[in-house]
């Protein structure tokens, strides 16, 4: 039985099948309607996710418009591209975390905060399905049902392990505030066991070998991290043993940094071999056990190498909910949920998905074509002039051009939050108007204009103060001064004035000698 969501007083008993049980469940919409007679109620709004797509929907929805409820295990932001420096502490867990409830606090108060996570999603009758770790209902399940009009969902992805054996027992993920904290202790850990008496040279080298598997921007930065620390703070502390220190980054690919230009993965590769960090492109782990790793090499076949602690940072997969969705609506033959341009999941009514748990499918567009067509031929003669040909065509060829697939980053999944934010304060408005008006799209069939994504530049800190940057036009930059515009960039784009003073603390400290 699913306890309902605690605002609504009356329970309306449906039993359905479910697992072979009944469930009982409250109607929520039922409710509200009977909470304000004669005024129509607000259509409601869920977003599941307190990440960057979720907040940020929820920063710039109105909420005067909506009664929108926001579902998420974390009851906190959690600024990531700042995270890789939270494990070796430059930079504190609370300087890059905002609670949800101060930034809904912000915004009037009217927006409700559910902590629980969705488990399952009922798209037909417009519900989902969520469990609370911390409260519990009769059932001591923690289990209740909310219902929606519109359903957001930004639950983000979950680090992708490729099924290799051993890597969820033995290695550590980066993906959470928490996954850093245990990131940090555990380096202190090994660090404090390498040098305990009765230990050979063997097992000390053991101890203090880091692995890092994974040569993009969140595995490089770390690597990068992590020599910082050790060189300049750990050395201090521990300086028998700083010398039997190494640090490994094993990537498939033949060079790190791939989705940068060649000119930036050229120069982290070369600082890198400067600093000592070991570079193992073209190696694909296969294995992990609690103290090897094994990898497999065109060349050189498999080769194993002892380790102390391995993060595991290559690459994002889609979260079971999501795949259990997926299958529901069509879409299990997928491997990341499709939405189309305007980030509509299309199998389902008012669905929309967000930031890393989704993707702009080309193939949607291509299933869109046939109703431009449509749309096109107006007076259904079944003819449509060469003028009308030329416009449906240009459109089509604009539309797949920009859709190809954007990466899983927090500037995207702002980007969508926001473009959806805004569509929904615009919905009204538009469905007083319902053939749009025509400057909104050429073929004017929709509403808003599609989701286009702006790309502002990405950052690669490399450690020693120097970080490489892609800016717009191919404009590339390395160096000191960069790591100064990245400071400048993330502390503008902190969600709080708090989080912006806290995180140019480190700043200041880490620009100085180390103490
Ligand atoms: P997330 O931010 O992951 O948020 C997902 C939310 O959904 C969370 O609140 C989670 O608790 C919640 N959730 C999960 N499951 C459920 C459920 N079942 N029900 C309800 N809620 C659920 N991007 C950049 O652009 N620049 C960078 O420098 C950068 N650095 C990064 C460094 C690290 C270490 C990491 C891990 C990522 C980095 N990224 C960076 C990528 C960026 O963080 C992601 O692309 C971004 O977080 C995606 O936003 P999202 O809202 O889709 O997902």
């Amino acid at each position: 039985a699913y306890r309902h969501r605690p605002t609504f007083s009356k329970l309306v008993l449906v039993f359905a099948a479910s697992g072979g049980g009944l469930v009982a469940y409250a109607d929520a919409r039922a409710d509200t309607a009977a909470e304000s007679p004669g005024v129509a109620p607000k259509k409601k709004v869920v977003v599941l996710g307190t990440g960057w797509a979720g907040t940020t929907f929820v920063k710039n929805i109105d909420s005067s418009l909506y009664d929108v409820q926001v579902i998420s295990p974390r009851n906190y932001f959690a600024f990531t591209p700042l995270l890789p420096s939270v494990t070796c502490g430059t930079v504190e867990p609370r300087s890059i975390v905002e609670p949800i409830r101060k930034i809904i606090t912000k915004k009037g108060g009217e927006i409700k905060f559910w902590e629980a996570e969705c488990f399952k999603l009922d798209p037909e009758n417009k519900k989902v399905y969520c469990r609370s770790n911390i409260g519990t209902n009769l059932e001591g399940n923690g289990e209740f049902l909310v219902d929606y009009d519109y359903l957001v969902i930004a639950v983000g992805a979950r680090a992708n392990t490729f099924n290799t054996p051993g890597v969820v027992e033995h290695c550590h993920f980066l993906k959470e505030v928490e996954d850093a904290q245990k990131i940090r202790r555990s380096v202190m850990d090994c660090f404090e066991r390498a040098t305990l008496p009765d230990l050979d040279e063997e097992e000390r080298k053991r101890t203090l070998h880091f692995v890092v598997v994974g040569g993009g921007p969140t595995g490089v930065e770390f690597a990068a991290e992590l020599h910082d620390f050790v060189s300049e703070d750990l050395a201090k502390l521990y300086p028998t043993i700083q010398d039997l220190v190494k640090i490994t980054v094993v990537e498939h690919a033949e060079h790190i940094l791939t989705m940068f230009d060649r000119r930036i993965s050229k120069f982290a590769e070369e600082k890198f071999q400067r600093d000592g960090i070991e570079l193992k492109t073209g190696f694909k782990v296969v294995k992990v056990s609690d103290k090897t790793i094994t990898m497999e090499n065109a060349l050189h076949g498999e080769s194993s190498v002892p380790y102390g602690m391995a993060v595991w940072s290559a690459g994002i997969g889609t979260r079971p909910v999501i795949l259990d969705f997926m299958k529901q609506i069509g879409q299990g033959n997928r491997r990341v949920l499709a939405t189309d341009e305007w980030l509509r999941v299309r199998e389902c009514e008012d669905v929309y998905a967000i930031g890393d748990c989704a993707t702009m499918s080309q193939r949607k567009v291509m299933e869109d074509i046939m109703e431009i067509f449509r749309f096109a031929d107006k007076d259904n003669s079944g003819t449509l002039t060469v003028k009308e040909i030329q416009d449906v065509l240009e459109d089509i060829c604009i539309r797949l051009q920009k859709v190809k697939n954007l990466p899983a980053t927090a500037q995207v999944a702002a980007q969508q939050g926001n473009y959806l934010a805004r569509c929904f304060n615009r919905m009204k408005d538009s469905a007083e108007k319902p053939e749009g008006p025509k400057r909104i799209t050429k073929m004017g069939r929709h509403h808003f204009l599609p989701f286009r994504y702006k790309h502002l530049g990405q950052f690669a800190p490399l450690g020693g103060e120097q970080t490489a940057a892609q800016l717009p036009g191919d404009w590339i930059s390395i160096g000191h001064s960069t790591q100064w515009l990245w400071y400048s960039v993330y502390a503008s784009k902190q969600v709080s004035w708090r989080t912006r003073a806290l995180m140019k603390q480190p700043l200041l400290h880490v620009t100085k000698e180390p103490t």
